[in-house]
């Protein structure tokens, strides 16, 4: 039976991602606000320090897949927690993860970013924080922009965030620590998914349309949960043994649509 970590497990992505590998007969350590099995606040360092040392005993030093899924949207209001939770929640306690997930089975991270992160919108000093895992650099650098009291869609604390996963992952997943010891590490890039997150912006037909605006999918709807949730299961649980250090968009050809010229 193999352990695994998720964050944000009680809703959304997360849970159907925990779901999935409870009904596979895997152990699933859940890290959230609340209903978790490590209850604790990735917003703040104490927080992360006190799930992962709760991961640790539960899972008693082995831990074989990590899928980072807790997160705030665009519209959670502060701007300075959303970097806080979104890209600091979920490297911190991957980096003190590591020694745990080296004495795994397979051991795969898939961390959840967002189709978000590739609007212009971040803010190149925070996200230089970011990379260099300076919190109060990054949060200070948000905080101080002039679009943090903004237009919705251009507030940059998101955008940020999610643009900072791909080339942290990138700058880890290749590092020696990592590669020896077979872990792989992976980012998903959900497009607009069926979630309580946006159940929100669903309940009014002007969240929905502003939603919609920011990334409509070629495919004319949103993704379910658990559309979301299959390629964070599959990289978490080790199953890509040769992928790492990737970026995978699940956004119905968002991208494609996007960025068609690319290599
Ligand atoms: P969700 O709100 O259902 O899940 C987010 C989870 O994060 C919740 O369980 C919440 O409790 C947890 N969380 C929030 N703040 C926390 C904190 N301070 N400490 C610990 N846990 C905290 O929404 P979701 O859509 O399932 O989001 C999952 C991930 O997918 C997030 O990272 C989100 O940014 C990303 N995402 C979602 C969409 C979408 O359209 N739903 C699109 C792109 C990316």
């Amino acid at each position: 039976m193999e352990t695994i970590v998720v964050t944000g497990a009680a809703t959304g992505i997360g849970a159907s991602t925990a779901e999935r590998w409870k009904a596979g007969g895997h152990r699933v350590i859940g890290v959230g606000l609340a209903d978790c099995e490590a209850n604790a606040d990735l917003s703040e360092p104490g927080g992360r320090a006190r799930a992962v040392s709760e991961i640790l005993d539960l899972a008693g030093g082995v831990v074989d897949g990590h899928a980072a899924c807790a997160g705030l949207s665009r519209n959670s209001g502060d701007e300075r927690k959303i970097i806080a939770v979104n890209f600091f929640g979920a490297f911190e306690p991957l980096l003190a993860l590591r020694k745990a997930l080296s004495r795994g089975d397979r051991p795969g991270v898939a961390l959840v970013s967002s189709s978000g992160m590739l609007r212009p919108w971040g803010v190149p000093g925070a996200l230089k924080a970011c990379l260099e895992m300076d919190e109060p650099g990054a949060l200070e650098a948000v905080a101080a922009d002039p679009r943090a009291d903004g237009p919705f869609a251009q507030r940059p604390a998101y955008a940020t965030s999610k643009s900072a996963l791909g080339p942290m992952a990138r700058r880890l997943a290749w590092q020696t620590e990592w590669t020896g010891a077979g872990i792989t590490i992976n980012v998903v890039a959900p497009g607009v998914t069926k979630t309580p997150t946006t159940d929100v912006d669903f309940a009014t037909p002007e969240g929905e349309q502003r939603l919609l605006k920011a990334a409509p999918s070629p495919m004319n709807r949103i993704a379910e949960a658990d559309e979301a949730a299959d390629p964070v299961a599959y990289f978490a649980e080790g199953r890509a043994r040769f992928v790492t250090g990737q970026v995978v968009f699940v956004d119905g050809g968002l991208d494609a649509r996007r960025r068609p010229d690319d290599p």
